[in-house]
């Protein structure tokens, strides 16, 4: 549409949908009379509202916050919350529209939605953070519910954010429920939910390996990002016996050719105002680029000899650059933790060069499944053990890379996810809206 052309984000994550799922839509004279695309590309409803804040200083702050429920075909709307300041309306809309069918494939009763704000939350005091949180909710409470809508966490909203917004959220509403998940545990959070993204993206990478008669074990790894996803991805994968090279942040890419401590990494990142650039004083021989110093149209963490990339960063971290210094530096597999992190440029040379992708609509949603325990667990006021949610992730996990690997046979290679991901996803929601009549 004309109107959505102003939204680069969201229209590519639509084409490379569509570029998917083309063939089977014309086939298929019922979802063309019933307008399946041109519904599932069109929010069911999206909120844009003021944040006004005091910050210490006695200040007003003001950002825009967003919440676009996307899709309820298959249950509550359903899909994190980003504070960042490239936060805008395509990157909310093209979020939520990969939630739709990421939270498809992992066979849940869940929508997609996404949200967030143009927030900064880096240099802000916990006192702003914490004011800045309950602004948000003031307005955001009226639209969310246990069953309606249950936000989450993502880039820049961890557990004291959910904290700050779910004890706003109890103030005004006076009830005490399961409206977001990523909850501290004291309050109802399940226990690995901060590490279900990381280590789940791992254990989709092991599913993929192992379809291959393949194994983690030695393989080297390039990671990019060094926060909730990458950080968890990196300690399973450690446990895998995997070498880890590099990691990064907004600041600069970390390297060690001999393997990366990862505790120590973990320990920096959580540490406040420590930087991965202060690795170096404890191992000498790694190094550290900082951003000023990548290559043009390029990012330093992908310019090392590896068998594996995982992005873990942010949307669009792998460029056409980046792709073909991977390729031509031996990399055969990329696992996509984070959400659309290669450009369409990039994902037709991984095609050229039959790397084997799997894209984050399915190899991340080991993070929105744990959610969804934590639902289960919030509404049956239950608690799960930590082996019991981590057995569950594990099955999740693994039906959804058969579940796409299967499709993908089906309709062209076993090896094209990226196409059953897609397909399967679709198949799920546009069978579920069929049977829900015109809505
Ligand atoms: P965090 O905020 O915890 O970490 C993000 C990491 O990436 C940080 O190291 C950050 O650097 C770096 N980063 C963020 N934006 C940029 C940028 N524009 N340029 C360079 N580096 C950047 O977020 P998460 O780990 O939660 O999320 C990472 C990705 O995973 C996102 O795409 C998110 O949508 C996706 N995801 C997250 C899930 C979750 O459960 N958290 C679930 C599914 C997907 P710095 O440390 O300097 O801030």
């Amino acid at each position: 549409k004309e109107s959505n052309s102003n939204e680069p984000e969201f229209y590519q994550a639509v084409e490379e949908v569509l570029s998917s799922i083309s063939q089977l839509v014309e086939g298929n004279s019922v979802y063309q009379q019933q307008a399946i695309l041109e519904r599932l590309i069109e929010p069911e409803r999206q909120i844009i509202f003021r944040v006004p804040w005091l910050d210490d200083n006695g200040l007003v702050q003001v950002n825009r916050g967003f919440r676009i429920e996307f899709s309820s075909t298959l249950g509550p709307y359903k899909g994190g919350l980003r504070f960042h300041p490239s936060v805008n309306q395509s990157v909310v809309k093209f979020l939520g529209f990969e939630q739709i069918l990421k939270n498809a494939l992992t066979g849940l009763p869940l929508g997609g939605a996404k949200g967030g704000a143009d927030f900064n939350p880096k240099g802000k005091s916990d006192n702003e953070i914490m004011r800045f949180c309950q602004s948000y909710m003031t307005e955001l409470y009226r639209h969310i519910g246990a069953n309606t809508d249950v936000p989450a966490g993502d880039i820049g909203v961890g557990a004291r954010e959910i904290g700050y917004l779910f004890g706003q959220y109890k103030r005004i509403t006076n009830q005490f429920q399961g409206v977001l998940t990523g909850k501290p545990e004291i309050m109802g959070g399940s226990s690995l939910r901060t590490e279900a993204t990381g280590y789940g993206v791992a254990y989709f990478l092991n599913a993929m390996l192992d379809a291959k008669s393949d194994s983690l074990r030695g393989k080297r790894c390039l990671v990019s990002g060094a926060g909730n996803v990458a950080l968890y991805l990196m300690e399973k994968l450690d446990q895998y016996d995997a070498v880890i090279l590099s990691c990064s942040d907004s600041k600069g890419t970390l390297y060690c050719k001999d393997g990366l401590d990862v505790a120590l990494v973990k320990h920096l990142k959580n540490e406040r105002g420590a930087e991965l650039r202060d690795y170096l004083n404890e191992h000498k021989n790694a190094e550290f680029t900082p951003v000023n110093q990548y290559p043009s149209d390029g990012h330093q963490v992908w310019g090392y000899e590896a068998d594996i990339a995982l992005p873990c960063a942010t949307q669009n971290e792998i460029t056409k650059k980046d792709a073909e210094t991977l390729v031509e530096n031996g990399c055969s597999v990329v696992c996509e933790g984070a959400n659309m992190p290669t450009t369409a440029d990039a994902l037709k040379v991984f095609k050229e060069h039959n790397v084997f992708l799997g894209p984050s609509k399915a190899a991340n949603a080991g993070g929105v499944a744990t959610s969804q325990f934590e639902m289960a667990q919030n509404s049956s006021m239950q608690k799960w053990r930590p082996e019991q949610v981590d057995e569950k992730l594990q099955q999740v996990m693994k039906s959804i890379f058969e579940t796409i690997s299967t499709t993908a046979k089906q309709y062209s290679n076993e090896h094209d996810l990226v196409l059953g991901a897609n397909i399967a996803g679709f198949e799920r929601v546009a069978d579920a809206m069929l049977k829900q009549g015109v809505v």
